[in-house]
């Protein structure tokens, strides 16, 4: 009998995330049947398919052969570890070897793209705390303290009368992959694709401490963002809560001015 996991944690691995099954919506009878009745949800990361489900008596299979998918032992030792009860902040870093690999296989030459861009491989953590929906109502990621500050930057601008929405939190390399296998199966080539798209393992949305902000009836990542009151309010107080914008104009890696996409650093950083 698995006694009840915390509802308030995803928990990573290279290729499958531990969701709590409350969070997830269901795709189908048999989903919602098995749904209401899981604690945990194993998803694989790179198209966000529901692998199985755990229950008070064991585990549910919701794809065939989901006991051969890659990366299933490292999910499962999570389970039988009991980590997923009592998660140890900070969450450690996993490995990056496996993006790396990817990398490859995609053809990228990562050294010459990081050289290029001054950008460094940016690992997964271990395990991400939920900080409330973003404006879509799903659940918003973040690393554990960017998520406390997250919520206090959110309800200080509530005090003040501005409603800021998050839009995107933490992305795993494997969704950033997904991305870019979606687009060179419709023809896109992979310069094409780097135009727009951050190379999967590069972008500081893998770390949870980054977060897209938006204001309500402002489209998502525009630069017309910099023009409203929310960002008046937050270039003047996201600095005191930890927060900066890591990509203000003419910034040194060649990023397009993003004014909604800011970063959590702690003082002691
Ligand atoms: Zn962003």
């Amino acid at each position: 009998m698995h006694a009840h996991p915390s509802s308030r944690f995803l928990f990573n691995t290279p290729d499958i995330e531990l969701w709590p099954a409350a969070l997830l919506r269901a795709r189908s009878n048999r989903d919602a049947r098995v749904l209401s009745l899981a604690t945990q949800v194993l998803r694989r990361k790179r198209d966000g398919a529901y692998l199985a489900a755990v229950l008070p008596d064991g585990i549910v299979g919701l794809m065939p052969r989901w006991q051969r998918e890659a990366g299933i032992d490292d999910a499962l030792d999570l389970l039988d570890a009991g980590a997923l009860r009592a998660p140890r902040a900070p969450a450690p870093d996993l490995p990056v070897s496996q993006v790396e690999a990817r990398l490859e296989a995609l053809g990228l030459d990562a050294d010459a793209y990081a050289a290029r861009t001054g950008l460094a491989l940016v690992a997964e953590p271990a395990w991400l705390t939920f900080a409330g929906v973003d404006r879509y109502r799903r659940p918003l990621w973040l690393e554990a303290r960017t998520a406390r500050a997250w919520q206090g930057l959110h309800a200080a601008a509530a005090r003040d009368g501005v409603t800021l929405d998050a839009v995107s939190g933490y992305r795993s390399h494997d969704y950033q992959l997904g991305i870019f296998d979606r687009k060179r199966a419709r023809g896109l080539s992979l310069d094409a694709i780097l135009a727009v798209n951050a190379a999967p393992g590069y972008s500081e949305h893998h770390s949870g401490c980054a977060l897209d902000i938006s204001a309500p009836g402002e489209p998502p990542a525009d630069d017309s963002f910099d023009a409203t009151a929310a960002f008046a309010w937050l270039t003047r107080h996201a600095p005191g809560h930890g927060f900066t914008l890591s990509y203000p104009r003419d910034n040194p890696h060649g990023i397009v001015y993003e004014p909604w996409h800011w970063r959590y650093r702690s003082a002691i950083d």
